[in-house]
């Protein structure tokens, strides 16, 4: 950590305002966590989280629209992270019906081959898991197999966030994962200091180091902070895949309106593996009727802390906020390294 302890020092050095830098990654905050680096940072740097968890922006209505497929008796795959989710009626894991934990598409698509009944994939993710869906999609899935699409990608939202101006940010980590992927191009639009930073704590440290840095010449570029894994173009063939496969669509977020161009789904010559125009269904809006606050935490405006729920009532045996469910959520991670 020789390393990691000159980036501190460094860090330390650099900083000269109050700063609040926002990360929309959740294994970020996971390394941010396990490695305590909130604990060596000056107290002028603020890190907060965005909406970098797939599972916690998966709104109520789409987890209430899984159940009611799995009530009409379709065998509903997913993966085991979204089975406490709360939806408006309770979650997958207290709903009727054949609802089964798979490791990813390739798996429900075997269930499909050896029944007869419909089966239909909760297909959650940014852009890092939507090639393998799309590869999936175009090796024909048997006609019984369908998915529910609620994947989503990051910049509509950074876009959103940038818009409101709600959580008075300085600049941004990017996600390194997405990233890898897609490439960081689509981020230079937007007028705000941004580093792409991996998951290693001197990835990470690099990152802010960088970031403060251009803060304070002025600069709004977008720096790379983990060139072992990210170019500016990302991986073209996965990209290119996804987009033979997808479309945009407007979509809700958890914590969110509809963000325009956010969401994912099938192009009309692939409908009919899209569960919702297989079984003609919409995802219903719902408010939001607890005390939880993931709402705010997704938009940086809060933290796990901050909630009276938090580890009393809310806690990762009985979660009341997808935020305590996935090891991608800020309350889970916090309750795990915080206590
Ligand atoms: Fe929601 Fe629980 Fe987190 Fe509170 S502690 S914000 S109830 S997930």
């Amino acid at each position: 950590m020789a390393v990691g302890k000159d980036i501190i020092k460094a860090i330390h050095e650099e900083i000269r305002s109050n700063l609040r830098i926002m990360h929309v990654c959740g294994t970020h905050e996971a390394a941010i966590a396990k490695h305590g680096i909130r604990s060596v940072l000056p107290k002028e740097l603020k890190i907060v989280m965005g909406p970098g968890c797939p599972v916690c922006i998966t709104p109520a209505g789409e987890i209430d629209c899984a159940m009611d497929l799995a009530a009409e008796g379709k065998i509903i795959t997913t993966y085991g992270d979204l089975l406490r989710v709360p939806g408006s009626k309770g979650s997958l894991e207290s709903a009727d019906g054949d609802i089964r934990i798979v490791q990813g598409i390739h798996k429900a698509v075997e269930i499909a081959k050896n029944t007869d009944k419909e089966v239909v994939f909760i297909s959650v993710g940014f852009e890092t898991t939507v090639p393998t869906v799309a590869a999936t999609i175009l090796q024909n899935p048997p006609e019984n197999f369908s998915i529910l699409s609620c994947h989503r990608v990051v910049p509509p939202a950074m876009q959103w966030l940038l818009d409101q101006g709600e959580a008075d940010l300085n600049g941004f980590i990017l996600p390194g994962h997405v990233c890898a992927v897609m490439g960081y191009d689509e981020y230079e639009q937007f007028p705000v200091p941004q580093v792409v930073a991996g998951f290693e704590a001197e990835d990470l440290l690099l990152g802010l180091y960088m970031l403060i840095k251009q803060i304070n010449n002025g600069e709004a570029t977008v720096e790379n902070a983990y060139p072992r894994a990210v170019t500016r173009e990302g991986n073209t063939k996965a990209k290119a895949l996804m987009y033979d496969v997808f479309t945009p669509c407007d979509i809700e977020w958890r914590g969110f309106p509809v963000i325009p161009g956010s969401g994912l789904e099938l192009k009309r010559e692939f409908e009919k593996y899209d569960a919702l125009k297989r079984f003609n269904k919409t995802i219903p809006h719902i408010e939001k009727r607890s005390a939880c606050i993931c709402d705010q935490l997704l938009r940086g405006l809060a933290e796990p802390t901050d909630c009276p729920l938090f580890g009393t009532a809310c806690t990762p045996r009985s979660p009341v906020g997808p935020c305590m469910v996935s090891h991608e959520g800020a309350c889970k991670i916090w309750h795990q390294y915080h206590r």
